[in-house]
């Protein structure tokens, strides 16, 4: 070993002589002693890996003054929570990494008011015994969307799993090839279907599959004809698909049940305010669809849950399955469930409440005047850092659905003058609360859409203080200058 090492390893301050800081002492009055403790440990245990591969070279690294901040950074660190807030500026509205579906005021209300204690979860109050979970939200359900019976789980692939296990367990389920999906990287319709333990009958081709495919392919050990909405692509060019009706028609000719995977689930009508047409729950169930899934917080706008609804006889069978227990729906869940669903009780009102369907129907215009507005609150700031520009741009829905639907929207810009996009990007990203924008074109690119009119504030604030930091200079990745 070197001489300076030798020398910095008995420079690394004693645990004890830590301790008996003033600072150390004020730190043990907000942190548990055994935390602290621990904290020094690992702390000095750092350093003197640091000097035996030769990261730190000098004395002034290891003075108690220094030594006790890393204390400190790492204190806060370990306690600050994990799950935080953070202000999508992506403009990617159903945003999986960030937590899908933002919910409703009312729904956030709800669960601010949930009683600390117990709960009528399955205890029937007029009876006073044992009740089902399911009730809460059934009814509701129902009345929404016309269906026979419902029930809910925990997401929609726990419900397209429980379908399958519970109605074509060691038989046969036809689907057509262009509908074999894969969704957000882990769930994908051929695997789901293998640990169901159902037989995948694929017919028909990529791009064109007709009824005839799906009848040559029936015999007698069939239990199911499936159709899976394609949720995160599209075809175009020379496709065709059977409809979910003619699906059914020979569903019923042959006795055999059709369900239909909604993925998104949508009760609104899309055409009524200007967009595509998205298949509705209700239309699937219009149409004669025996079972149909969705999930609680795609287009729904609730709590991560799956929706099955459909025939009375099915779902009860499904209930039934020991299956089910495992998948089954937490009360806080199902308390955010049954509060988003209430606000669809009046559909005009659920386009205004329901943020991702108040986010999706926001009008360019509304979204010009919240950009400028946003503009107008960093106006004067100083712009060696970057400048500010105001841009067009499209805002998707993402969350595996509508997957070609651009909704034309506006972004404030921060064009880089010192700071690099990609530095900013990263600056706004580690700010409280964390800011996740896009960077395009070596611009960092603020969507309104998808930012609140509460957050509007905060992340003017954030620009401000962005325009203020003498940090790193363009092109000149991890070099610091103060
Ligand atoms: C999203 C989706 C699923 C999975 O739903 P989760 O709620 O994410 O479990 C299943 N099927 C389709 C068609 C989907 O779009």
């Amino acid at each position: 070993m070197t001489e300076n090492k030798t020398y910095l390893f008995k420079k690394v301050p004693a645990v004890d002589k830590l301790l008996n800081t003033r600072r150390i002492s004020e730190l043990l009055e907000i942190y548990p002693r055994d935390m602290v403790t621990n904290a020094i440990r690992q702390t000095l245990e750092q350093l003197r890996y640091q000097i035996k591969d030769e990261s730190l070279t000098t004395e002034t690294q290891l003075k108690t003054e220094t030594v006790i901040d890393l204390v400190e950074k790492k204190l806060v660190r370990i306690t600050r929570p994990s799950l935080i807030s953070v202000i999508n500026a992506t403009g990617v509205i159903i945003h999986t990494n960030l937590g899908r579906s933002p919910l409703a005021e009312t729904v956030l209300e709800k669960l601010g008011s949930l009683p600390g204690g117990y709960c009528n979860l399955e205890y029937d109050i007029n009876s006073g015994k044992r009740g089902s979970r399911y009730v809460h939200v059934e009814g509701l359900l129902k009345d929404l969307t016309n269906s026979e019976a419902a029930m809910v789980v925990n997401n929609n692939a726990a419900a397209v799993l429980l379908c399958l296990e519970t109605i074509a367990k060691g038989q046969k389920v036809i689907v057509s090839r262009g509908q074999l999906v894969e969704i957000g990287g882990s769930f994908r319709i051929p695997d789901v279907m293998r640990k169901s333990g159902a037989q995948m009958v694929e017919v028909g081709t990529t791009n064109k599959t007709h009824l005839a495919d799906y009848e040559r392919a029936i015999d007698s050990d069939t239990s199911l004809l499936l159709k899976v909405h394609k949720s995160n692509f599209a075809l175009i060019g020379f496709t065709e698909d059977v409809s979910l009706s003619e699906m059914v028609s020979l569903g019923r000719r042959y006795g055999i049940p059709v369900m239909e995977d909604l993925g998104s689930g949508c009760l609104i009508n899309f055409s009524d305010y200007g967009l595509p047409m998205e298949p509705t729950v209700q239309d699937a169930l219009a149409q004669g669809a025996d079972l149909v899934t969705f999930s609680g917080d795609k287009l729904l706008g609730g709590p991560q849950a799956g929706i099955i609804l459909g025939r009375e006889d099915l779902i009860k069978s499904i209930r039934e399955n020991q299956l089910t227990r495992a998948l089954r729906i937490d009360k806080l869940t199902l308390l955010a469930l049954e509060e988003a669903l209430r606000l669809y009780m009046d559909k005009q009102k659920a386009a205004k409440k329901i943020p991702v369907l108040k986010m999706i129907f926001q009008s360019y215009d509304s979204l010009k005047e919240k950009a400028a507005y946003l503009a107008k609150l960093v106006t004067d700031i100083n712009t060696d850092n970057f400048s500010l520009e105001l841009m067009d741009g499209n805002s998707m829905t993402g969350g595996g659905s509508l997957p070609h639907l651009r909704l034309p929207s506006k972004m404030l810009c921060l064009v880089p003058n010192r700071l690099s996009a990609q530095h900013m990007e990263t600056w706004l990203r580690e700010y409280d609360p964390p800011i996740i924008t896009r960077v395009k074109g070596e611009k960092v690119l603020f969507d309104v859409r998808t930012i609140g009119d509460k957050e509007l504030m905060t992340v003017a604030r954030a620009i401000k203080d962005l325009a203020l930091i003498k940090g790193e200079m363009r092109g000149t990745d991890n070099k610091k200058y103060t």
